[in-house]
């Protein structure tokens, strides 16, 4: 579950959390938590997500963190890992620049990445001290080729599958 994907479809099908969240997204900024918190929380609540998951790109900050945790405990899931990919800024600004050239995605440009970026150093950074604190943390080099890093990550999802 891509809350990147999720938040994407409701602008295309111009709801109210889309209109919300298209200055957000635009900008390169994040998508206010109490917002990521409704939406989700009515996600986890459908029934497709009974045999497992993955979230891809949420929480994103130490308040979705601490909001997930109340909403996983009143549902009577709980959290098998946390997969931290790593990478070279510039490389990664590469990939993304690469990838605006046919995502049509509104924040695949040079000045939006970058605030993006300065915007996970601030905000979802220290959630990796959050979850290495709860034993959780697993890092995973994101350097390299796409298919090794995809094998890495399917090693991992299927010790829980
Ligand atoms: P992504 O597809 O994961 O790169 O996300 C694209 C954009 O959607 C981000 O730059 C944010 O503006 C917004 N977004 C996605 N996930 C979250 C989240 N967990 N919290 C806040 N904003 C989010």
């Amino acid at each position: 579950l891509s809350t990147g994907d999720i938040l994407r479809l409701e602008i295309s099908e111009k709801t109210e959390i889309g209109k919300l969240a298209k200055s957000f997204i635009d900008k390169g900024e994040l998508v206010p938590d109490d917002t990521l918190l409704i939406m989700m929380n009515n996600r986890l609540n459908k029934d497709d997500v009974k045999t497992g998951y993955l979230l891809d790109g949420f929480p994103r900050t130490i308040t979705q963190a601490k909001g997930l945790d109340l909403i996983l405990k009143e549902l009577g899931h709980k959290i098998d890992s946390v997969i931290s990919l790593f990478g070279n800024e510039d490389e990664l600004v590469n990939r993304l620049l690469n990838r605006g050239l046919n995502s049509g995605r509104s924040d695949d440009s040079i000045k939006i990445i970058r605030n993006r970026q300065e915007i996970y150093r601030n905000q979802t950074f220290p959630l990796l001290n959050y979850y290495k604190d709860m034993n959780l943390l697993i890092n995973v080099n994101g350097v390299g080729a796409i298919t090794d890093i995809n094998n890495e990550i399917v090693k991992i999802v299927n010790k829980y599958a």
